[in-house]
Formats: C-alpha cells, sequence, structure tokens
C-alpha cells in the first residue's frame, strides 16, 4: 500500500507551494513563510508579557506585529515576494532596534537582527557586494547597540521588566533559534536538490556509456549499436539466424499505484536478473524503456525462442517476488519476430512491438510468435 502522507509532510508540501508569481525566487518564499509563521506566535507572546510587566503602550506595537505577521502570511501565497521581503526587514531591524535602545541588551532583542541579516544573506537575488555591505552594517548596528546600552541610554530597564526578563529573554531565544533552524533548513535541501541534479547527471553520464542505472543492462541505445553490429554481418560468412522479442511487464503500473515506487523498482532489477539467467550465453538483454525489455537471440528461430519464452513465462507465473514481507505475482507478455537480414532491425523491433500488442490485446501473460 502506498503510505498516507503524514501531517508533517502535508504541512511541508502546503508551505512549499509556488506562489505563482514567475521569476519569484521560491527558496525566499518558503523562507519568508516560515519565518511570518513565527513571527505571529513570537510577537503575540512578547505583546503579552510586555503588557504584564511593563503595563505600557509598547505592548500594542507587538500586537500590530503579530496582525502584520498573519497579513504577511497570507500575502505570500499569491503576492510577489519583494514588497513582503522589505516588510519583513524593517519588522525585524526595527524590532531589534528599538527595544534595545529602551530596555538593554539584556532582554534578547537584539537576536532579531542576526534573522534579518541571515534573509539578507539568503536572498538569491542580492549580489555579495550587497551582502557584504548588510554584514557590515549588522556589525556597526551591534555595535552601536552594545555602545548605547552601556552608554548614556542605558538604566532605564524598571523592576517589573527586570521580573518579567528570564520569559522574554527566552521569548527571544527561541524566535532566534527557531527562526535560524528555518533559513537552515529550506537552504540545507536546497543544495540537496542540487546534489540530487548530480546524481542525475551521473545517472546520466552512465547512460551515455550504455548502462542503464537501475537495472545494470544495456540500455537502449547500447543495443542499438550492438544491432547494428549483428545486422552489419549480413551477407558475410559470420552471418547468423536472429530472432528478438520484445517483452513488457503485465499491469506494472498497478504495482507501482499498489506497493510504491521502490517496489516498482525492485521487480525491475529481479526480472532483469531472471532475463539474463535465462538468456545465458544465448544472445543479448536489454532494458529497451521502463518496463519493456528486447532480447536478441543469436542460432535460434522464431519457433524456438517460442518455446524457450513459454517455458520462461511458466516459471515466471509460479514464482512470486518478496517486497518487504508481501508476496508480488508478476506475468510478462512477450511479441516475437525473425530478423530477415534487413539492412538493420527497425521493422523486426518493429514487428515485435506489433506482436506484443496482440498478446496484450488476447489477455496478457503470452507469447505471440
Ligand atoms: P500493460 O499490461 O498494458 O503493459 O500495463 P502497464 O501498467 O504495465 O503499462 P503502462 O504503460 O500503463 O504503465 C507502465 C508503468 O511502468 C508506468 C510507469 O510508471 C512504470 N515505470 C516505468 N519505468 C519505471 C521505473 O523505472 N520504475 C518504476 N517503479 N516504475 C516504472
Ligand atoms: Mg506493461
Ligand atoms: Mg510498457
Amino acid at each position: 500500500m502506498e503510505q498516507e502522507p503524514s501531517f508533517f509532510s502535508a504541512f511541508k508540501t502546503w508551505m512549499e507551494k509556488p506562489n505563482g508569481v514567475e521569476n519569484d525566487p521560491k527558496t525566499l518564499v518558503v523562507i519568508l513563510r516560515y519565518i511570518c509563521l513565527l513571527i505571529i506566535p513570537y510577537s503575540l507572546s512578547m505583546g503579552f508579557m510586555m503588557l504584564v510587566f511593563t503595563k505600557r503602550a509598547y505592548s500594542s506595537v507587538f500586537f500590530i506585529g503579530t496582525f502584520a505577521g498573519l497579513l504577511l502570511f497570507r500575502n505570500l501565497l499569491s503576492k510577489p515576494v519583494r514588497p513582503i521581503f522589505i516588510t519583513v526587514i524593517i519588522m525585524l531591524l526595527l524590532g531589534a532596534i528599538v527595544p534595545t535602545f529602551m530596555f538593554g541588551w539584556d532582554l534578547g532583542f537584539q537576536y532579531l537582527l542576526y534573522t534579518a541579516l541571515l534573509l539578507l544573506l539568503f536572498n538569491s537575488r542580492l549580489g555579495t557586494p550587497q551582502k557584504r555591505l548588510f554584514c557590515l552594517i549588522a556589525l556597526v548596528l551591534v555595535i552601536l547597540l552594545e555602545v548605547c546600552i552601556h552608554g548614556p541610554l542605558s538604566g532605564v530597564l524598571n523592576d517589573r521588566i527586570i521580573a518579567g526578563s528570564i520569559q522574554i529573554i527566552l521569548g527571544n531565544e527561541i524566535f532566534f533559534v527557531l527562526s535560524i533552524s528555518a533559513i537552515g533548513l529550506v537552504i540545507a535541501e536546497v543544495s540537496l536538490d542540487s546534489e540530487h541534479e548530480l546524481v542525475m547527471y551521473n545517472a546520466k553520464l552512465k547512460d551515455d556509456a550504455g548502462t542503464d542505472p537501475l537495472t545494470g543492462l544495456a540500455n537502449r541505445r547500447n543495443m542499438r549499436e550492438q544491432l547494428a553490429g549483428i545486422a552489419a554481418l549480413t551477407g558475410t560468412a559470420d552471418s547468423r539466424i536472429v530472432t528478438v522479442a520484445m517483452g513488457d511487464i503485465d499491469f506494472f503500473k498497478k504495482v507501482n499505484d499498489t506497493y510504491g515506487h521502490d517496489a516498482g523498482d525492485l521487480i525491475l532489477r529481479d526480472i532483469s536478473d531472471l532475463l539474463v539467467a535465462f538468456m545465458g550465453d544465448r544472445g543479448l538483454v536489454s532494458r529497451w524503456g521502463g518496463e519493456e525489455f528486447l532480447l536478441v537471440f543469436i542460432d535460434l528461430n522464431g519457433d524456438e525462442v517460442f518455446t524457450e519464452l513459454d517455458t520462461f513465462l511458466h516459471r515466471l507465473a509460479k514464482r512470486s517476488f518478496d517486497f518487504k514481507g508481501t508476496d508480488i505475482s508478476i506475468t510478462m507478455t512477450f511479441g516475437v519476430s525473425e530478423y530477415d537480414a534487413g539492412p538493420d532491425f527497425t521493422k523486426t523491433i518493429k514487428e515485435a512491438d506489433e506482436k506484443l500488442y496482440l498478446g496484450k490485446q488476447s489477455g496478457r501473460n503470452r507469447v505471440i510468435f
């Protein structure tokens, strides 16, 4: 059975939905969604804490922050990212600078500065010189804030704030750690994506080299080259009787749908091994396409190949393939055609294909010659 998507994977998919604006950097959109989602409970709890510990109007600013976070998050689902990005940066900068000026360094509001800096650094639209400038500005700001707090402006903390400082510091530290994690995780996934591209590229290299990466069989390209070699012998003393068989796994889509793609892959590998063992030194096996195999028999005519394949199918029908403890039964259909010593194998393969089709039409799990 295909696994139900977990809550987390469903949530992740939803968070990663494109915003539908052409050329908007996807990574930034996703990161900003996480940050806005964090801003909502963060500013809400900060608002309450400020209200309790300072009984001042500062708290309302944080409640506005909560509202802004909600609004920005909603806009991130469909609106251009640029104005949202700028708004979030301004909110974070104000959130870092103003409270630090007013209440001091110890409450931890300066952490918001680092979140803003990370967002700027991971915006793929900004160039390296700009990013260096932001690092410099951040450094200056940190120094300025530190100087101001330990300078003449410090000492405005009242008793209530000192009493509440543990909770406020905790809130700021949690926001800092979570926002850094969100940015880091999304970026890590993007770099994994490029790693995935590398894997695909390696597979392509292997393909160019003539081997199918999943099954290790010759690929279509490789097989075509070998067939060209055989066709070139026509009319010479080395010319041989050649018969081809096109085989296709029956109802393979259903295997994928029922047991998952990994089960499908496993069966493709197992079938390939069986076909290689079956062929022995009688000829060549290749993976022609998805679940299609082209077999080339040397020195066997169509009738002989028919009998051999018929025996193979009987054996195949009796066995089952084990996927993580589940037994899966597989059948195949083959179309067989004799090579007519033509200039190439195009016609022979076409005939084998047509007979395969006939086999599918007439009920599958059979050989047609
Ligand atoms: P039929 O009996 O008529 O051949 O039906 P079928 O379901 O086998 O044929 P169909 O062409 O509808 O589906 C073939 C399936 O093979 C669809 C595709 O997802 C699957 N497939 C192709 N290549 C691979 C692969 O490398 N791995 C896996 N797991 N599935 C593959
Ligand atoms: Mg099939
Ligand atoms: Mg097919």
